[in-house]
């Protein structure tokens, strides 16, 4: 697919030129598996508590969730935009949220101008709607954005799964009525199945009911079945759909098969999908004529997911105790190419030009590092397959490939380039 895309923004695919490297122990203030993987093995770097960079390896990773994201988003009709992360204060207080939105970063600006930090857009997406909504005929609309949110949260410890600045997509639809709603609304839960399914997280991840609000029962959390979670789900033996506390303690059945046989889990919740109603149409006063020319309030919906706490999620739920092991849609590289000796270097350097000349993303690993070091570190970055050029295969005019995570070693001959990238193409074995 587009593949090629990616290395071809970053040149970096020489290990050797990588600014980054690998740490022998994760640092001493990082708790969660999460970000002691991905500092260690030089995806993210913490600047302070919740505030992460994102570095060439975890920038590719980040690149290749937003894309899927994105795809879904535009096959079920979403217009990409960007709004502004600064918001004047006046947006906010006419919802109330100024006073009221516990995490919001407020800032002072020059002439007593008071901003907010953005933690969410409907303040500012409302408006600008607002500006080109008028009759029917403009309705529905579906707009999203992948942008940086602010929130003041308390706690910040668990890595890439909560922070103060995280990446998030959120899409806000715009419609007539409820019914056309809760049509769009369905489309977005399966479009949001297919995200967590091609991110790798599609076996562990719950449809959860979660309250609503003044305008429907429920709301929609997807959460990731994981030890690091910070909520708990309850998940209904016979129908997998899962609830999470509140709604437990109101309803000691599913509420979609009547099951009453629960399993505890804990969870990382990685998007939620809301009914909002007219809860913010009306304080903007955002109005559409109907075909009769009556005046009524536009119905929304918003649905978000925060991209950083996908990827911490597909850590936390995909790793062993050498390292990251990435699902193969997330990949920094598909292939981590190791060149064992400077015998080998020439074969190694000959490789590697062709799999990239054949649309493989190769990270090569071309360091003056012992073998040891080599493969220590590329169980650490978890690239899935790995390819090892050693005198020892070499003599065979081969090839060594193995997958992240399995332990059967394989020779492929240099000449078979095609059995080599189908293998590289291929899933692991014991892979969902
Ligand atoms: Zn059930």
């Amino acid at each position: 697919m587009s593949n090629r895309h990616f290395t071809d923004i970053l040149k970096l695919m020489k290990q050797s030129r990588l600014f980054t490297k690998t740490l022998k122990e994760a640092p001493k203030d990082e708790i969660s598996n999460n970000a002691k993987l991905l500092v260690r093995a030089g995806f993210v770097d913490k600047l302070a508590a919740g505030i992460y960079s994102f570095l060439p390896l975890g920038f590719l990773v980040l690149k290749k969730i937003e894309n899927i994201i994105r795809e879904e988003m535009k096959a079920i009709d979403g217009q990409e935009i960007l709004m502004p992360a600064l918001h004047p204060k006046e947006n906010w207080a006419r919802t109330g949220r100024w006073e009221n939105f516990d995490a919001l970063y407020k800032l002072e600006g020059k002439e007593d101008k008071e901003y907010a930090l953005g933690a969410t857009h409907e303040e500012i997406i409302v408006p600008l709607s607002k500006k080109f909504i008028s009759s029917y005929k403009d309705l529905p609309l579906y707009l999203f954005q992948i942008q940086d949110k602010f929130r003041d949260e308390l706690r910040a410890k668990s890595g890439l799964l909560r922070g103060r600045e995280f990446i998030m997509k959120d899409l806000y639809s715009f419609h007539p009525d409820e019914k056309d709603l809760d049509d769009y609304y369905e489309k977005a839960k399966e479009a949001y199945f297919k995200i967590f399914e091609r991110c790798g997280l599609g076996e562990k991840t719950y449809l959860t009911l979660a309250t609503g609000g003044t305008f429907s029962k429920y709301s929609h959390e997807f959460q990731t079945a994981s030890e690091a979670g910070e909520d708990i789900i309850y998940v209904c033996s016979e129908c997998k759909l899962a609830i999470n506390k509140e709604i437990k303690n109101k309803t000691p059945a599913c509420p979609d098969c009547g099951g009453k046989d629960f399993r505890e889990q804990k969870a990382i919740e990685v998007g939620n999908i809301f009914k909002l109603g007219t809860k913010y149409a009306e304080p903007f006063d955002l109005k559409y004529k109907d075909e009769n020319g009556r005046e009524n309030l536009v119905v929304m919906g918003c649905y978000g997911i925060g991209l950083g706490r996908v990827m911490g999620a597909i850590v936390e739920v995909c790793h062993d105790e050498n390292g990251i092991i990435w699902p193969k849609q997330v990949t920094p590289f598909q292939t981590h190419l190791l060149a064992l000796g400077q015998e080998t270097e020439k074969e190694a350097e000959s490789l590697y030009q062709k799999l990239t000349g054949d649309g493989i993303e190769v990270l090569y690993d071309d360091r003056d590092a012992s073998p040891g070091e080599k493969f220590a570190d590329a169980d650490l970055i978890g690239i899935p397959t790995r390819l090892v050029v050693s005198e020892k295969a070499l003599g065979k005019d081969s090839v060594e490939i193995k997958k992240r995570g399995e332990k059967e070693i394989q020779l492929i001959k240099l000449s078979d380039l095609k059995n080599l990238t189908d293998f590289i193409s291929s899933p692991a074995k014991d892979s969902k």
